[in-house]
């Protein structure tokens, strides 16, 4: 899915087969890989993202190691089909396993690229045996895909599971359709009472939704944040928000929370963590306090 952000891709579409045991396929309309570059999407440390050592400095693709689809290929069998739009006819290239040996060959396709993923881990028992339940991994798939729904509005995202469209979410650029989807993720308990937060300072930004003072637990654990659009679990930032949420009004409130920051790529290092979680901000003080504040103010702006 990140991929097919990078891509450029307006619509993505998840099919899931028994949680993913038998299949994963998804397809996007974004711009396509050519048919000469569809065998080295496969390879291992390919890459179309970084073409000069200074673009590390200021990453803004998802990706950009190449490890994904060589990763995955090498442990399943995987169909990538594409179509870039000024190209006649769609390709495809096959991979199963981790021989490598790729086939190449015309498919049909509309503009766009579909991944299929079957057999996952077919050549790899041991580590088959670590799948979960169908029920286990597919919720695993759903949360990966709320996560990627609240962070591009602006794409419409459907997933299918045996079979059956068990999420659509509409893409919704507005900032009133936005609530919409905060609401089909969330739940309308969390939306409805919740704060929401806008603020900028020096070059930063800060926006989205938090849960208001005396707001009790929800159901599950609503903590999300967002740096430049990706998805963190940030030592810093949950420290800023857990003593604004402590700190203040609200001792006992149960912090809930979606939250984007927004900041110069060059401020912050995200090749820190091979899962991209983590973050390196550059001026790490500032950060702090900033998300500090406007927290500490929405709370006890609410209470007043
Ligand atoms: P990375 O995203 O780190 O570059 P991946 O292994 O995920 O590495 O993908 C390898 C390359 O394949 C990408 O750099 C990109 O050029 C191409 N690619 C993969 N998925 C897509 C897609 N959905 N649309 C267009 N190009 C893609
Ligand atoms: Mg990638």
């Amino acid at each position: 899915m990140e991929n097919s952000l990078d891509a450029g891709a307006t619509q993505i579409e998840i099919e899931i087969e028994r949680g993913g045991h038998k299949r994963i396929a998804i397809r996007d309309n974004g711009c396509g890989i050519v048919k000469e570059e569809l065998e080295l999407a496969l390879s291992r440390h390919a890459t179309s993202k970084i073409s000069e050592l200074a673009d590390l400095e200021s990453i803004a693709s998802l990706g950009f190691r190449g490890e994904a689809l060589a990763s995955i290929s090498s442990v399943s069998r995987l169909t990538l089909t594409s179509k870039p739009a000024d190209q006649e006819q769609a390709w495809q290239a096959c991979a199963e396993g981790r021989d490598m040996q790729v086939v190449v060959q015309p498919a049909a396709h509309p503009n766009g690229t579909s991944i299929d993923v079957v057999d996952l881990f077919f050549n790899t028992p041991a580590r088959r045996k670590f799948l979960r339940t169908e029920k286990t991994e597919f919720a695993h798939i759903d949360e990966v895909i709320k996560r990627i729904a609240l962070s591009r509005f602006d794409v419409s995202i459907v997933l299918k599971h045996n079979g059956k469209v068990l999420r659509k979410y509409a893409a919704s650029p507005k900032e009133s359709q936005k609530q919409t989807r905060v609401n089909a993720i969330y739940g309308n308990q969390f939306a409805q009472q919740a704060l929401q937060v806008n603020s900028q300072y020096d070059g930063m930004q800060l926006h989205g939704w938090l849960s208001a003072p005396g707001v009790g637990r929800a159901q599950n654990d609503l903590q999300y944040v967002y740096v430049n659009g990706r998805m963190m679990r940030d030592k810093l930032i949950n420290h800023a928000i857990r003593q604004a949420y402590e700190g203040g009004i609200a001792p006992g409130t149960h912090a809930a929370f979606v939250l984007y920051l927004t900041l110069d790529p060059e401020q912050v290092d995200v090749n820190v963590h091979p899962a991209k979680h983590e973050v390196r901000f550059h001026q790490s003080r500032l950060v702090h306090d900033f998300i500090y504040r406007v927290i500490s103010q929405a709370l006890n702006q609410s209470f007043a």
